[in-house]
């Protein structure tokens, strides 16, 4: 593994020089520089940055390899991209994918009537709206008035229920009609932990019998002129790309027979989103088994092949692409509070003037041990320190005796394993695993790394300074929740090494990668830890502008937000402490004050 496997997941988008961590960006700044800045106007939690530069790339690569693949399979269909809401929501990352976005027409994706009313808010009239996700009539209603205002919207239908509603709706307004689209069932299957989005026991989508009946029921209410789309999504974070050719094939096809069927308005194929991120530290692995170049070159190879057997025009092609698009654009720095075993420092050793013959073993065995005889002496140490919790149980030696043994032979086991740690064997990778160093972390997984939490996803960690020495001590992170669950364990599959910091010396702080997908919407104030505060940073040949700063809520607001009144608690606080006996006249009168 290259450093914290910087070649496997960062797609170039960070490098590492004089022992930082930069971006390779521009005149590449420091994120320790960046995080420094922040810090000094006061900021002492986990801060989110946010990367509009890493969006663009993203949008730029999503158009760029569907262009190229356009021209050389000389296909007659254009490419069309919306982002899906449901990924981010959040202001500064929704303006910043539609800033990047304009001069493609970038689109938006709504499956809630927020999200709905937020795309109409945002999107330009050129842009594509298109909607998802179960429709009442009052969603119907919005995307008619959105279709009135001049949007170009399509609603697609999951079931025939709201192809009904929409008939309905048409009937008592007089407002604009929408596009429609057809979410289709596959009898083909996702791949991913989201593989209940598409196949035949999906959620969402029309069967083959109900796109007929969707059809006629168009024909009847005159409305088949509407009916623009075929929409398939077949989950989450697609590992392999052999599904989405199946997809692909059944979705042409389907395509294809309408068009036949006389549905001459239906343009376009919508993939869905899917595109998967590498979020693997480990090249061993690795999450996706595709680069974008073949993705694209495959839809638009196998839609062209399609139509050209049943002589039916190319569609355009539309994806909802979310996780691809914004993942990498947001970083969560973290500073480390503490190093549980830094008990075991040797600052802490203090010796009797006659100690327990087995404590001048260890003492010997710590000074002498070697590269030649670190395997041997470990061994002694781990014996003597066995010996000396069993003479300690039985009261031969005394407290200050087992603490000293306890940090000569912790002492040990971390020499032998640095000594060794480019050959480790079983044994020493045990040892590792028991010595592990346990990094207390400024933030909440729960509000954080929410997918950590549930679905196990891991997201690339690595420290943004110290680059420069070996990382050796196998780490696991503790958040200050006091939630066990709020812990990301080592794992000797996909081990983490951090540094050995003597943290009253100097800062350490960890970046937590890719994060810029889903987590900050499924984010949850357990404990009540709310948002980190978030700051968007834009680069440029001379320096970088931190701006769009947004705070993380104060502690009373975050009671507020739950139900309490922020008033109460603290008139409460307040009449107590006067109420004291040990407070002065002057701070009486501090706290009585109105504030
Ligand atoms: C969630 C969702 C997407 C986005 O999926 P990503 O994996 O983030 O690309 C796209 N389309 C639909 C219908 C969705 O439900």
């Amino acid at each position: 593994m290259q450093e914290f496997g910087l070649d496997i997941w960062a797609n170039n988008n960070f490098l590492i020089e004089n022992g930082q961590l930069k971006l390779n960006y521009k005149n590449n700044p420091s994120l320790l520089e960046i995080t420094e800045e922040i810090r000094s106007s006061g900021a002492r939690g986990p801060i989110l940055l946010r990367f509009p530069h890493l969006i663009k790339k993203q949008i730029d690569s999503l158009y760029n390899n569907f262009s190229n693949a356009i021209v050389q399979n000389n296909y007659k269909g254009s490419f069309n991209a919306v982002f899906p809401l449901k990924v981010n929501q959040y202001p500064h990352a929704v303006n910043a994918i539609t800033r990047e976005g304009q001069e493609y027409n970038y689109g938006l994706e709504a499956g809630s009537k927020a999200e709905l009313l937020l795309a109409m808010h945002k999107t330009s009239h050129q842009a594509n709206i298109t909607v998802n996700g179960f429709k009442d009539k009052e969603m119907v209603t919005l995307a008619f008035i959105a279709a009135q205002s001049g949007h170009n919207i399509t609603l697609t239908i999951e079931g025939l229920n709201e192809l009904k509603t929409i008939i309905d709706v048409a009937k008592q307004t007089s407002l604009s009609i929408p596009n429609i689209g057809i979410r289709v069932r596959l009898h083909s299957v996702g791949s991913g932990a989201w593989a209940k989005s598409g196949g035949i026991d999906a959620k969402f989508g029309l069967t083959a019998t109900e796109i007929i009946q969707a059809v006629k029921l168009l024909q009847t209410s005159k409305l088949l002129n509407k009916l623009s789309m075929i929409h398939f999504h077949i989950g989450s974070q697609m590992e392999d790309i052999a599904p989405l050719k199946k997809a692909l094939r059944e979705a042409g096809n389907i395509y294809a027979e309408l068009r036949k069927m006389g549905a001459t308005s239906l343009e376009n194929i919508n993939i869905g989103g899917g595109l998967a991120v590498e979020y693997d530290q480990h090249s061993s692995t690795k999450s996706r088994n595709y680069t974008l170049e073949e993705f694209s070159s495959s839809v638009v190879f196998l839609l062209g092949e399609i139509m050209d057997t049943k002589d039916v025009k190319h569609p355009n092609i539309f994806t909802e692409s979310g996780r691809f698009i914004i993942a990498s654009h947001a970083v969560l720095i973290t500073p480390v509070l503490e190093l549980f075993s830094q008990d075991y420092h040797e600052d802490f050793l203090n010796f009797k003037d006659k100690n327990p013959p087995l404590i001048d073993e260890l003492i010997d065995l710590n000074k002498l041990l070697n590269d030649s005889n670190a395997i041997e002496y470990l061994h002694d140490a781990l014996d003597h320190m066995e010996s000396l919790l069993t003479l300690f149980d039985l009261g031969y030696i005394d407290l200050q005796d087992r603490s000293n043994g306890e940090i000569l032979a912790h002492n040990i086991i971390k020499k032998a394993l640095y000594l060794n740690s480019s050959n480790p064997t079983i044994e020493l990778e045990q040892l590792q695993v028991k010595i592990q160093e346990r990094y207390l972390i400024n933030a909440s997984v729960f509000q954080s790394l929410p997918d950590y939490w549930g679905i196990n996803q891991s997201f690339p960690i690595m420290p943004l300074n110290h680059l420069n020495e070996k990382a050796n001590r196998a780490a696991s992170l503790w958040d200050i929740t006091c939630d066990s669950d709020g812990e990301i364990a080592f794992n000797p599959q996909k081990p983490l090494y951090l540094h050995d910091i003597d943290l009253d010396a100097d800062d350490y702080f960890l970046g937590f990668f890719n994060v810029g997908a889903y987590q900050e919407t499924l984010g949850m104030d357990h404990n009540l830890f709310t948002k980190p505060s978030e700051y968007t940073i834009f680069i440029d040949n001379k320096g970088y502008k931190i701006d769009n700063a947004c705070e993380s809520k104060s502690i009373l607001d975050i009671l507020d937000s739950v139900g309490y009144s922020k008033d109460e608690i603290l008139t409460k606080l307040k009449s107590d402490l006067v109420k004291s006996d040990f407070i002065t006249e002057k701070e009486k009168k501090r706290y009585t004050c109105t504030t």
